[in-house]
């Protein structure tokens, strides 16, 4: 097992191994104590792993409730949170007690969102069971759920109080969902760590415990520095300007982890166009995404990238902030106003 401490405004734990869930009770007693506990799932998760964390939860002396959303991104709405909500009212949960979020990100982002607005917020825990989930939207204190205006929309910080990974679950994800998990740990690589890109070219599923430990290791490094996103936060923002253009250009039909990567290979070739980039280093990141099953080849042209990512609702002004590489492992905000962009965009097509 590998443990990652994060200090932000709360310090807290991350353990990251195999069969870590059959000990979820005796790990939540350590973080939390004694208290009631509410697991919050979807549907297919809950399939595969509710069992072994009531189990494990209930041999601990834990009394659990189970609030259950259907799998997917359709579910991270209003609509789910105030459902959430009633039935932390109704089942009596009380300040003192504690969400168990067992899924992938989007049951950790509304599982958040709930517990920091849930009395004026209590205590929660992650428990992901996807890579992304696991790398990324687990640790740092981000929870949203969509509004119809867009994703992520609405939301709090409010930071775990414990994140246990256990990576056998890993083992029942879908290809494509391992793969959107792969986009989110070689942006890590490409934003600050060229040892760590070197290794991935071995293979990400290998060394499994070590890759989650240093993505989570470097968004911990972040996080500390700059929690409520309002600096160097914005630096995994890597790809995903571009990245949500086509998610919506593809009317959200391309992943996540997809749009990402391909987002990432435009900001690189762009890089290159500008000098900052050699061209080797591009085909080796079009290579490492290509080698873990995603995308790199953006079917959209600069104008349809432009319209869609000038409609984002939380852009600020006239300017707009890219994370460009200068180079494998070294990325730096660029600023850029608004009406260069399209061109910008044109150079990495
Ligand atoms: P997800 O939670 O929808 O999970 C993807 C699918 O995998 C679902 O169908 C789920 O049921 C299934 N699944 C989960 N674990 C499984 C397992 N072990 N075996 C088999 N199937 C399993 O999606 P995701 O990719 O985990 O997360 C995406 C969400 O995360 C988005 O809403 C995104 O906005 C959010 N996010 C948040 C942050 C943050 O900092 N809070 C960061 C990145 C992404």
């Amino acid at each position: 097992m590998k443990t990652v401490k994060v200090n932000a405004s709360k310090s807290y734990n991350v353990l990251i191994g195999d069969r870590l869930l059959e000990r979820l009770g005796e790990y939540v007693n350590e973080a939390v104590g004694k208290c009631r506990l509410c697991i919050v799932t979807d549907d297919k998760v809950d399939a595969l792993y509710s069992e072994c964390a009531e189990r494990s939860l209930r041999s601990s002396g834990y009394e659990t409730e189970k609030f259950v959303i259907k799998n997917g991104e359709a579910s991270k709405n209003t609509t789910s949170l105030i459902a959430l909500l009633e039935f932390l009212a109704e089942n009596r949960f009380t300040r003192s007690d504690c969400i168990v979020a067992l899924g992938g990100g989007v049951v950790g982002d509304l599982s958040g969102f709930a517990a920091g607005v849930y009395l004026r917020g209590i205590r929660f825990i992650q428990a992901p069971t996807t890579l992304l989930a696991a790398v990324d939207s687990s640790v740092g204190g981000k929870t949203a759920v969509d509004l119809e205006a867009g994703k992520n929309l609405a939301g709090v910080f409010h930071q775990p109080s414990l994140v246990l990974c256990d990576t056998r679950t890993l083992d029942t994800l879908d290809e494509r969902i391992f793969s959107d998990g792969c986009a989110e740990v070689i942006k890590y690589a490409i934003i600050n760590d060229k040892p760590m890109f070197e290794r991935l070219k071995g293979g990400i599923k290998s060394d499994i415990e070590r890759v989650i430990a240093e993505c989570v290791a470097h968004k911990a490094e972040i996080v500390e520095k700059d929690e409520f996103d309002r600096g160097c936060r914005q630096l995994l923002n890597l790809g995903h300007t571009v990245g949500h253009a086509i998610e919506l250009c593809s009317g959200l039909t391309v992943s996540h982890g997809s749009a990402v990567a391909i987002g990432t290979v435009i900001i690189t070739r762009a890089s290159v166009a500008l000098g900052y980039t050699s061209e080797d280093e591009l085909c080796q990141i079009i290579s490492l995404f290509k080698s873990a099953g995603l995308p790199t080849d953006c079917p959209y042209s600069a104008e349809e990238l432009f319209s869609a990512a000038t409609a984002d609702k939380k852009r600020e002004g006239d300017s707009i902030t890219l994370i460009l590489p200068y180079g494998i492992g070294n990325c730096k905000p660029y600023k850029l106003p608004v009406s260069e962009l399209c061109k910008f965009i044109r150079k990495g097509l």
